[in-house]
């Protein structure tokens, strides 16, 4: 009873939110009661129609019993293993069916999976990895990683280093990381539909950081291939090929955060199958276990696994791991959402949705406010103009006047950002455009 009070309703003062304003929130806040298929309800018993996949997360959409029961027979049967010099058959189960689908070709499978348990910890883990693997082969000088302006890639102090978010950096000391520019330019990109077609040059800035820092000194390159939480940011046709190029001449790893782009958001299992582009490392977590359980994993090639894989025998290769890397009823939640994937094709349905979610989604063109509609597989941004002197209020508005109309969206900045489950329909789709239209009209 010490959280209920006598009207039932909880009390909202002990719980610090996360990337929240907490005196607003508390004020009037917004409570989600449960979740089944494409809709959220909420405390009042009104359905809310999910246009971001929760976080991003649940690709395959709510309330799904394949994995509540894995779940449920995972926590009775073996709720903890540790998987420090110990194992157990879940991880070993999931890394495999993992590694058939795994970014890259039969050639070049990134199939060695290590598990932690957000995206956050992925990136942390997937940086580490670069700075041992080149220490491992003679590089030891190399400790920098460039990031990108405007690129997230989680909250720890690796992740706020290479990412180029100003609030999420200002506060905190860094890594050793430097940033090339972000891909976002409105002014000669607005309305593309699909990949914008300029921008390709900017990818010499990797050259360009090379010829500054030298390249002994820089482990790695990561991105987002799509950037989501910055409000949808897409790669020039033709910029992460440059990349490529650009790691492979001076030795540098290029990493792809794909915590956002795993699992199908594109129509393809990951944005590198999109892109056709092979990066030495992937991260991933959300759609992983459909946000059910929380987990990461990161994706390495043979070259980084085989690189590290040295020395005597009995010696730990890598002096990293989480208490709940490869956590059995995350492994187990994870198994069961990889089934539903592959039962109702949704690794692939973007593909067959992306044309109706374009011209849906542009048909807001010319409504009040908007300057810029972009979009790639199942992502979609709307940018709307700021008002004078108050930057996000007006796309915070909409979020909010959308909330009450039945309809969750995310904003970022005035930037409006969708990603809905990829179980979505076209008629939901037509709903989630209607709402918005009606609200940017009523926004002031
Ligand atoms: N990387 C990217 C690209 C993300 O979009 C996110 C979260 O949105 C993260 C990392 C961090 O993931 P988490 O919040 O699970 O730590």
């Amino acid at each position: 009873m010490d959280q209920i009070n006598m009207m039932n309703e909880p009390v909202l003062d002990n719980f610090w939110m996360p990337f929240t304003a907490n005196r607003q929130f508390k004020a009037a806040p917004r409570l989600l009661a449960s979740a089944e298929g494409m809709y959220y309800t909420d405390v009042d018993g009104n359905r809310v129609l999910d246009g971001t996949a929760g976080l991003w997360c649940c690709n395959a959409g709510h309330g799904r019993r394949k994995i509540s029961e894995a779940v449920e027979r995972q926590l009775s049967t073996l709720d903890f293993a540790p998987t420090f010099q110990m194992g157990h058959p879940v991880a070993f189960d999931f890394a495999a069916k993992l590694a058939e689908i795994a970014p890259g070709g039969p050639d070049n499978r990134l199939d060695r999976v290590f598990f932690t348990g957000s995206g956050s910890e992925s990136v942390d883990t997937a940086l580490k990895i670069a700075i041992a693997y080149q220490r491992a082969i003679g590089q030891g000088t190399r400790t920098r990683i460039i990031g990108r302006e405007k690129g997230y890639h989680g909250v720890g102090f690796g992740g706020i280093s290479v990412g180029g978010l100003v609030n999420n950096r200002r506060m905190f000391p860094q890594i050793l990381a430097d940033h090339m520019r972000h891909t976002l330019d409105v002014e000669r990109n607005a309305y593309s539909k699909g990949l914008p077609a300029h921008g390709v040059e900017l990818a010499d800035d990797l050259e360009r950081l090379v010829q500054l820092h030298g390249a002994e000194t820089i482990a790695a390159v990561i991105v987002e291939p799509m950037s989501g939480s910055a409000g949808v940011i897409l790669p020039p046709k033709g910029y992460l090929e440059k990349l490529r190029a650009t790691a492979d001449k001076h030795g540098i790893l290029l990493i792809f955060d794909e915590v956002i782009t795993g699992f199908g958001r594109l129509g393809t299992p990951f944005a590198t199958d999109y892109f056709g582009v092979v990066p030495d490392l992937v991260t991933t977590a959300k759609g992983l276990t459909n946000g059910a359980i929380p987990m990461g994993a990161v994706f390495a090639g043979r070259k980084v696994y085989d690189g590290l894989m040295v020395g005597a025998e009995n010696a730990i290769e890598l002096f990293h791991g989480y208490t709940y890397s490869g956590h059995p009823v995350a492994c187990a939640a994870g198994i069961a959402t990889l089934g539903i994937y592959e039962d109702e094709g949704l690794l692939t349905r973007a593909t067959e949705l992306a044309d109706h979610w374009q011209e849906a989604l542009h048909s807001l063109k010319g409504s009040p406010h908007v300057v810029d509609i972009r979009n790639l597989g199942l992502v979609g941004a709307i940018e709307l103009v700021p008002r004078d002197g108050a930057p996000g209020t007006r796309a915070y508005d909409v979020f909010v006047d959308c909330f009450k109309r039945g309809l969750l969206i995310r904003v970022t900045g005035d930037i409006i950002a969708l990603s809905p489950p990829l179980i979505v329909e076209k008629s939901q789709i037509d709903d989630i455009v209607s709402t918005i239209g009606e609200a940017l009209k009523r926004a002031a």
